[in-house]
């Protein structure tokens, strides 16, 4: 039952087509199944009417973007939705060889590599280099909504450990950082349990040095925890921070790492190994300052916070180094890691992009990091500038020119 305007309602039929043309197309004009049909509803209009029926063309009535209503099909379990959400570049990429298609996405990933070294090219002549590469450390560990707290505690290393003591202790970093960050719970609990025995030592350890750095402790509102998963919350992120600063030795073990002769296949398993022999009683069994101790103990960093850092920080910051040091060897050597980096888990933002771009079809085509890397890219570069339905999205023509084979 429908009512239009200040009509009676009416009650009939209500058919449904994407676009007005597929009336006639599907020969509805023809077909007396038809006749009661009250309503014609189509997302886009067209300027010239099929029929005398009232027509609603949706495109111009929502009230979410398309994107968000795509989650939210996509979280209910729904993927009738897909085809619609497919961008104008499907079909070009769809025409390409699966070689003029690795072509495109070698060069998006490069273009990405190429980008995040330039960073931190411009932050080492500021900075140096070995801050410059732990400030794009701290960065990475903010994950994706507190990459800016994160990456300005790394800013302010140099400032936050003079001549303390204690300095070969994760605890006195940790007590740093922690009480830097601003987000030092100010209450301890009572009771005996593990992580106020903790607590009790780090606010021992801060508030000795807390006057000192109070002009640099960061405010709490920061900080985005709302939605952040345990396991990518702050504290237990600055608490790695503080072993890797502890060790002191962590840019050297890189180094050796970087230019020693190891297979592909050992790529990952030998950094992961560097960034997590660290051990801690304490950030083994919580994920948080607050949170229950765990039944069992967990890594520090996930296999997927490794390939993360050595895509966006280390591999890039090893080419910025080549590059300015005019080392083509060392260039080509940083990139032969990176694009032979094996594939992490998809993220939210990869599946969608990838299935806007790909649909199913080619999902296959998507076999390293650098894959996922040149995805991102073309999301930046493109779908960010763009909005749900691609309009004026450059990128389909580009891809179109990928293609050297006529189809
Ligand atoms: S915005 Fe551009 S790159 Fe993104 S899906 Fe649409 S056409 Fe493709």
């Amino acid at each position: 039952m429908i009512q239009i305007g200040d009509n009676p309602p009416i009650t009939g039929d209500i058919e449904i087509d994407i676009q007005p043309g597929n009336w006639r197309g599907h020969g509805h004009h023809l077909n007396e199944a038809f006749d009661s049909v009250i309503l014609h509803v189509v997302w886009t209009e067209e300027s010239q009417s099929q029929h005398d029926i009232p027509m609603l063309a949706l495109e111009s009535c929502l009230d979410t973007p398309l994107e968000s209503l795509y989650r939210a099909v996509d979280a209910s379990g729904g993927k009738k939705g897909l085809l619609y959400l497919l961008g104008r570049c499907n079909e070009p990429l769809r025409n390409l060889s699966e070689d003029e298609l690795k072509e495109l996405l070698h060069q998006a990933a490069q273009v990405r590599l190429e980008a995040k070294a330039s960073r931190f090219e411009a932050r080492a002549r500021a900075t140096g280099w070995e801050q410059s590469l732990w400030e794009g450390v701290f960065e990475a560990l903010g994950y994706q909504h507190n990459t800016w707290p994160m990456r300005r505690i790394g800013e302010m290393l140099p400032h936050l450990f003079g001549d303390d003591e204690g300095l070969d202790s994760p605890l006195v970093y940790q007590a740093t950082l922690l009480g830097i960050s601003g987000l030092l719970p100010s209450q301890l609990e009572s009771g005996k349990s593990p992580r106020n025995s903790y607590l009790r030592a780090i606010w021992d350890l801060w508030w000795r040095r807390r006057s000192r750095l109070a002009h640099l402790t960061l405010p709490v509102s920061l900080w985005h925890l709302s939605g952040v998963r345990p396991a990518n919350h702050p504290h237990s992120r600055l608490a790695l921070a503080a072993h890797w600063l502890a060790t002191g030795n962590l840019v050297e073990k890189l180094e050796s790492w970087f230019v020693f002769p190891l297979p592909n296949t050992t790529l990952h398993a030998s950094l992961h190994e560097i960034l997590s022999s660290n051990r801690d009683e304490f950030w083994q069994r919580h994920h948080t300052l607050r949170s229950r101790q765990l039944p069992k103990i967990k890594p520090l960093i996930g296999a997927d916070r490794t390939t993360d850092l050595a895509t966006n920080v280390i591999l890039p910051w090893f080419w910025a180094r080549a590059s300015v040091g005019h080392s083509t060897a060392l260039q080509r050597l940083a990139e032969t890691r990176y694009f032979a980096w094996p594939k992490a888990q998809d993220n939210a933002t990869l599946r969608l992009a990838r299935e806007r771009l790909f649909g199913r079809d080619r999902i296959r085509c998507i076999s390293g990091a650098a894959d996922q890397q040149a995805i991102l890219q073309i999301v930046k570069d493109f779908c960010s500038l763009s909005n749900a339905l691609c309009e004026g999205c450059s990128f389909p023509i580009l891809a179109h020119q990928y293609q050297t084979e006529p189809k």
